[in-house]
């Protein structure tokens, strides 16, 4: 997908208060019934059909009209509102080139006002997938449809959490300045990622830094699970960062010692291939302790003392919650666990996607819980929608089955002129559709709700 922040400048407000209410309408939505964005936008003369149609243009909307007309945002969507709130709050002024693609990531170049370069991360979870493809595409299956826009917003939550704790304790993390939606901003780091490294000057050095950076992150009560040589960045002065955190566990985690092998194995076994090192003879002491350690000198996850409390203190102040860390955590890891979360919680869901019409929707408590669209606040029922539908809300989401919706496009503009001159006829007589009276069924009150989220739009 290509992200043409120039589309950005042809938006107008009432563009952006209709893909606002696209995504309110998401959080109890896996497809917001479009009478739903119509009365949530609150458009005059039927305005919000003439913009469904712009933003289905520069596909950052999905239509879907298989069960029931409506639409969702796609990526694009997306990351423009995080793009438009991050520039509101003067982040950053310009979107420059692409720096990185990660597994399930793009990386750019921003620009602030005064000229300095940052890198803004957009998370793309379900585009590739985290890890353990194959376990975590049955459980999906199974499972129903995953909201990624939430998971998203949940793993840019958990990075900018943890960079920010990190930092803190003096890890070598960029500098996490802001987070919105499924969007991170931090420091540019100089440098490139370790993998594209042919030589150093002193290998011995750098590897010790790195096995002593696992080391201490343990210390510290946490372990990477994607510690390797392409989420270490080194500089010409074979300084290292460390980025990539949204996968992180605690060490008290059933699988940690797994996790925690894992990221030193990885550690050794590029050194090992790479600058040759022989570790034996090099790194018998990384280990302090005498317990640890095996044959090859890796250190020893039981033997590390712990400084307890990090994640606990740091995190829960942080606005990450963990309820949030479960929620990621049985995505990344295709737990069948995951059969619990909703059901437990009793989130808002749409159970029957037949019976569009069963809003959950006091949707005030949307508004109140989520203090603005930028809220960071986790926002449960967007989490699961429960569908058959889950192919199509599988993975690359870009790619966003808009082929179709381009085939249906003269049949879409009809039925959308067509909505939207409903809605105008509705305007002057003064009262709702048919449609809108019964598509679906308002449990909440209607005016208190609306008028809050006009609140919020005005703002725009
Ligand atoms: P993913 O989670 O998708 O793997 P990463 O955070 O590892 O994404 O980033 C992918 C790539 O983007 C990195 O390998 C690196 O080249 C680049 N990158 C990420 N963060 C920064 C940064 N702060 N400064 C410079 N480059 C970055
Ligand atoms: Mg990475």
């Amino acid at each position: 997908m290509k992200l043409d922040v120039d589309v950005l400048r042809y938006l107008s407000k009432d563009d952006f208060r209709v893909l606002t209410a696209v995504e309110l309408g998401m959080r109890n939505h896996e497809i917001v019934p479009t009478e739903l964005i119509d009365r949530i936008a609150r458009l005059k003369h039927g305005g919000t059909y003439k913009v469904l149609k712009i933003l289905l243009k520069y596909k950052l909307l999905h239509h879907d009209s298989s069960k029931y007309d409506g639409f969702r945002l796609t990526y694009l969507g997306y990351d423009f509102l995080a793009i438009k709130t991050m520039v509101n709050k003067g982040v950053f002024v310009a979107v420059g080139r692409q720096i990185g693609v990660g597994k399930e990531s793009d990386i750019f170049e921003v620009a602030r006002e005064d000229g300095t370069v940052l890198a803004m991360k957009l998370h793309r979870l379900g585009r590739v997938s985290f890890r353990a493809v194959k376990s975590k595409r049955d459980y999906l299956r199974h499972r129903s449809s995953y909201n990624w826009l939430y998971l998203s917003r949940l793993a840019a939550l958990k990075e900018f959490a943890f960079m920010k704790a990190l930092e803190t304790h003096g890890f070598p993390v960029p500098n996490a300045v802001e987070q919105n939606r499924h969007c991170i901003v931090m420091s540019l780091v100089q440098g490139y990622p370790l993998v594209q490294v042919k030589q150093l000057q002193n290998p011995d050095t750098v590897f010790e830094t790195i096995i002593g950076l696992v080391v201490r992150l343990a210390e510290h009560g946490l372990i990477h699970c994607d510690f390797n040589e392409f989420n270490i960045m080194i500089d010409d002065e074979e300084k290292i960062t460390m980025i990539d955190f949204p996968q992180m566990v605690s060490v008290s985690h059933r699988n940690a010692q797994m996790y925690f092998d894992r990221d030193v194995e990885c550690i050794f076994k590029f050194f090992r291939k790479r600058f040759n090192l022989s570790f034996q003879e090099n790194i018998e002491d990384i280990d302090s302790s005498d317990e640890g350690g095996d044959e090859a000198g890796k250190p020893c996850f039981f033997a590390i003392e712990r400084k307890s409390g990090f994640l606990d203190r740091e995190l829960s102040a942080s606005g990450f919650t963990r309820k949030d860390e479960e929620d990621i955590q049985r995505f990344i890891e295709g737990s069948t666990e995951t059969d619990t979360i909703s059901d437990s919680q009793g989130v808002g869901l749409v159970e029957d996607q037949d019976e569009v019409g069963t809003v959950d929707d006091d949707s005030s408590h949307l508004v109140e819980q989520n203090d603005g669209y930028e809220s960071q606040g986790k926002d449960e029922s967007c989490k699961v929608c429960e569908s058959s539908e889950s192919e199509k809300e599988d993975a690359s989401d870009n790619e966003e089955n808009n082929e179709d919706a381009m085939e249906n496009e003269a049949e879409l503009v009809k039925s959308l002129n067509k909505q939207r001159r409903r809605a105008i006829a509705a305007a002057h007589r003064g009262r709702k559709t048919i449609a809108a009276r019964n598509s679906y069924k308002d449990k909440g009150g209607r005016s208190s709700h609306n008028s809050k989220i006009q609140k919020q739009l005005s703002s725009w």
